[in-house]
């Protein structure tokens, strides 16, 4: 344990001395939980509530097998295409509801499991940091309890941003926390902020039926996405009758106190609906986390100030997940917790390369991407070559009936025209999000595309329009 604080180690520790103490057992902690004990480091993680945090209670699981629902629900309706009749099928919500919380119970007991079986102790309460590497912990039924820990790693995450005047009432106005756990599907719908998460409940209420607004102050949803793909998930929401309204603030609500409301927005423009789902981003939850005294420093908005190997500013305190400023992604919570375990070992990591870093998007169509797009590969003054190649084309694609969306290369154009290193790759449409891995292998390996092209993808597959287009790249094809 070279970079922890050399105070209470190994054998003489008492029952609250560890070796690393974590307030916070999301992704991010549970991850670095888990990592730790498989090195054998004695750890306490303080949770609040549930080991699993956002992502799994009120994040990516609930929110996914709600897509997943959704997505059943449009596979039905279009059966009569393959021959399949079936009586107009409908959607019982408090059934989609129990699937989903079975879903997410038994990942809970796996997880809880786990935790147990590497000997990770689980402290349930409220932890503070104060001086000295000393947790706090307002315990859950009462009392408190002191932990210490040569090391001690903050990953207490994020909560839901709001906007005054919108502001969670239990009926009407929600936040993701509240959508999943809605009890009715509404008719009519408004998302407020067209982000990855606004864009993905918009096509699940969609898919499942409802009529769906998104209002988004910026010019356009999903900002920073590839042109070429952001196009395509226009045309697909547009097809799923999804109004997206860029570039309108929201001013209020009325509600007419018979479980509808209408929403101001633009310029006097109003909307009647039946739900506004508040979806504006997520602020560091950091709130009374550390005492003056722990010398942690935060940021003016909240966020837990780190160096790129995720330590705190306070000597032997790391800080990982959403409560830092770095993309707020599960899989980065745990990139971040292995990078800090790792660091805490004394075992010199490679910090977490936050510019590839996978990027999915559940809507349907799917977005996922890793590196540069090809706006700004050419901003950071790459020479580049691009190809990109339709799911019209490709056997499995047409097999599944699911054929709109595209794969495109970014490549740096090696002066013919043919591609050198892969600098970004980014994919729309069915399944996207299971295929991005070769793509993101080949962006953070720096792959080229000679070295690559000649690799064989399982035909039909999806996956042979990423071996097509990066073919293409190399100035000879197949199809394409
Ligand atoms: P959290 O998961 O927020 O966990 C923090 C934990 O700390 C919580 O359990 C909390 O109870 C606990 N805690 C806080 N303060 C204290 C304290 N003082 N003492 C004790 N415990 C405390 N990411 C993806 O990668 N893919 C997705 O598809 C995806 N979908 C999402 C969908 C939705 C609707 C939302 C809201 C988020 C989604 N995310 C997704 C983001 C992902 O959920 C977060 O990035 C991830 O959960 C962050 O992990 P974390 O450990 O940093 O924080």
């Amino acid at each position: 344990m070279s970079n922890a604080s050399q105070q209470g180690s190994g054998s003489q520790q008492g029952a609250d001395d560890f070796d690393v103490v974590i307030i916070g057992g999301g992704p991010g902690g549970y991850g670095a939980a888990l990592y730790g004990a498989s090195a054998g480091l004695r750890i306490a993680m303080v949770e609040k509530e549930k080991v699993g945090g956002t992502c799994l209670h009120r994040g990516c699981i609930p929110a996914k097998e709600l897509l997943e629902t959704a997505h059943v629900h449009q596979t039905v309706l279009g059966a009569g295409t393959f021959g399949i009749t079936t009586d107009a099928p409908e959607v019982d919500w408090s059934v989609t509801q129990s699937r989903k919380q079975k879903v997410v119970d038994q990942l809970h007991k796996g997880l809880s499991g786990l935790i147990k079986q590497r000997k990770i102790e689980t402290v349930a309460g409220t932890g503070r940091l104060e001086s000295d590497h000393s947790v706090t912990v307002e315990l859950s039924d009462g009392g408190t309890r002191t932990l210490k820990g040569d090391a001690v790693i903050l990953a207490t995450g994020s909560v839901p941003r709001t906007i005054p005047g919108f502001e969670p009432d239990g009926s009407v106005v929600c936040t993701s926390d509240e959508f999943l756990e809605l009890a009715n599907l509404p008719r009519r719908a408004v998302v407020i902020g067209g982000g990855a998460i606004g864009c993905e409940f918009a096509s699940t209420l969609a898919d499942m039926g409802a009529d769906v607004t998104i209002l988004e102050a910026l010019p356009k949803i999903l900002p920073g996405l590839d042109e070429d793909v952001a196009k395509q998930v226009l045309r697909a929401f547009k097809k799923k009758k999804i109004d997206v309204r860029a570039g309108v603030k929201v001013t209020g609500h009325e509600p007419d106190g018979s479980g509808a409301t209408t929403v101001s927005f633009g310029d006097g423009e109003t909307i009647e609906t039946d739900l506004v789902v508040v979806s504006v981003g997520r602020r560091p939850y950091t709130d009374s986390l550390v005492d003056d005294g722990a010398g942690v420093d935060l940021d003016d908005r909240g966020f837990v100030t780190v160096d790129e190997l995720c330590r705190t500013s306070a000597d032997g305190v790391w800080s990982i997940g959403d409560c830092i400023a770095t993309p707020q992604l599960a899989h980065v919570g745990f990139a971040e917790g292995i990078c800090a375990i790792g660091d805490i070992l004394g075992e010199h990591p490679v910090p977490v390369d936050y510019h590839a870093v996978p990027w999915a998007i559940y809507c349907k169509p799917e977005v996922a991407f890793a590196g540069y797009s090809e706006e700004a590969a050419k901003e950071a003054g790459f020479d580049v070559v691009v190809s990109s190649s339709r799911y019209m084309g490709n056997s499995r694609a047409q097999i599944i009936g699911e054929t709109d969306g595209l794969v495109k290369i970014i490549a740096e154009d090696q002066g013919d025209g043919t591609g050198g290193r892969v600098l970004g790759v980014h994919m729309v449409g069915p399944w996207v999000t299971e295929q991005l891995g070769q793509g993101y292998l080949a962006v953070n390996w720096e792959a080229t595309v000679d070295e690559i092209a000649h690799y064989l993808q399982p035909h039909p597959s999806l996956s042979e329009l990423f071996g097509e287009t990066v073919m293409t790249l190399t100035g000879r094809s197949l199809h394409g």
